[in-house]
């Protein structure tokens, strides 16, 4: 992982001033709190700081259902509850802000995501640092024939170190020029900010991300996910990982009733109905068109 050793000594640093607050802190996340967490080859992502935690939902959503419901339900089963419904509010009152190193053909897929507040390292005013993303031989893969949009089997001998080597060389090249437009010795050198659109996307850059726990769940939902690009996923799996230690109750509700749960169409579910009463249902009398029907088949593993 490449933190640089000035952001390594900030990081200790901050670790060893604790400070006492009167404010909730979470015993999970605290352990995070600073640290990078290494993802692919120069990359990593780490909490600068967070606000909240199970009880914060907890107690915003008591205001709207007021004292009654404490009786009622514990807060696991509160928060399972809110999630169900989709009652969301309570979950925006935990806030989590990250710093992330990533590719830039990453950060692009990321930056989709509106609902949250991002600082970008300016390569206008800062010369990027030569660092790539080389994918590790496992991850280069061929152009997947079932999925327009994915990846098949791993390329493999010749053709796999030639890869490698193209997306070496090409990136030198490209940064070697880089360096020689910007230099200023014995010429004017170009502008930082036209210099850096000979770089390739798998140049890194860096940000501070910060996001609300209940937007935060929504682009975990869809960049957890299997069908999401590998170098996202696993930026959202370790992300993952500290959500789960900083908010248990609402993480395993999340697990439950999002990441490994499945919606189903009014006809998909009428299918399961019609088939639990035992009759035979095919993807004609379903009404389902053929791609639906594939996808509902593969979930029902029928
Ligand atoms: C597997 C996968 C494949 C994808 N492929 C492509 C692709 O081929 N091309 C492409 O361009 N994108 C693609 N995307 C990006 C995708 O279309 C979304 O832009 C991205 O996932 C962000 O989702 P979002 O808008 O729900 O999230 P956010 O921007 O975080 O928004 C969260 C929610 O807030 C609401 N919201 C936010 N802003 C607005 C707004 N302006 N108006 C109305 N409601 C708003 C919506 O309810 C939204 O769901 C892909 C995403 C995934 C996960």
């Amino acid at each position: 992982m490449s933190i640089t050793p000035e952001q390594q000594s900030e990081i200790d640093a901050a670790r060893a001033a604790p400070s006492r607050t009167l404010r909730a802190t979470a015993p999970g996340m605290e352990q995070h709190l600073y640290k990078a967490v290494p993802v692919l080859d120069h990359g990593f992502v780490r909490v600068v700081d967070y606000m909240g935690d199970d009880a914060a939902i907890v107690q915003a959503a008591r205001v709207s259902y007021g004292q009654g419901t404490k009786k009622a339900r514990d807060d696991a089963g509160l928060i399972r509850y809110l999630m169900r419904h989709w009652h969301s509010t309570p979950f925006e009152m935990c806030e989590l802000k990250l710093h992330v190193k990533l590719p830039v053909f990453v950060a692009r897929q990321w930056i989709r995501h509106r609902t949250a507040n991002v600082n970008e390292y300016s390569a206008r005013y800062s010369i990027l640092d030569r660092e790539f993303y080389i994918p590790a031989p496992e991850q280069l893969a061929a152009q997947s024939t079932v999925n327009n949009q994915g990846r098949g089997a791993v390329l493999e001998g010749a053709e796999a170190a030639q890869v490698l080597e193209m997306l070496k060389s090409d990136a030198n090249r490209s940064y070697d020029h880089y360096e020689a437009m910007l230099s200023q010795d014995g010429q004017q050198g170009l502008a930082r900010e036209l210099a850096r659109m000979n770089l390739p996307a798998n140049i890194y850059t860096q940000w501070y991300w910060k996001v609300d726990l209940h937007n935060l769940f929504h682009f975990l939902r869809l960049r957890a996910d299997a069908h999401a690009q590998y170098e996202i996923r696993v930026y959202a799996e370790a992300i993952c990982a500290m959500v789960a230690d900083w908010v248990p109750a609402a993480y395993a509700a999340f697990e439950d009733y999002r990441l490994e749960a499945a919606q189903l169409s009014g006809r998909g579910l009428d299918a399961v109905r019609r088939m639990l009463r035992g009759e035979e249902v095919t993807q004609e009398s379903s009404g389902m068109s053929k791609g639906e029907w594939r996808e509902f088949a593969a979930l029902m593993q029928l």
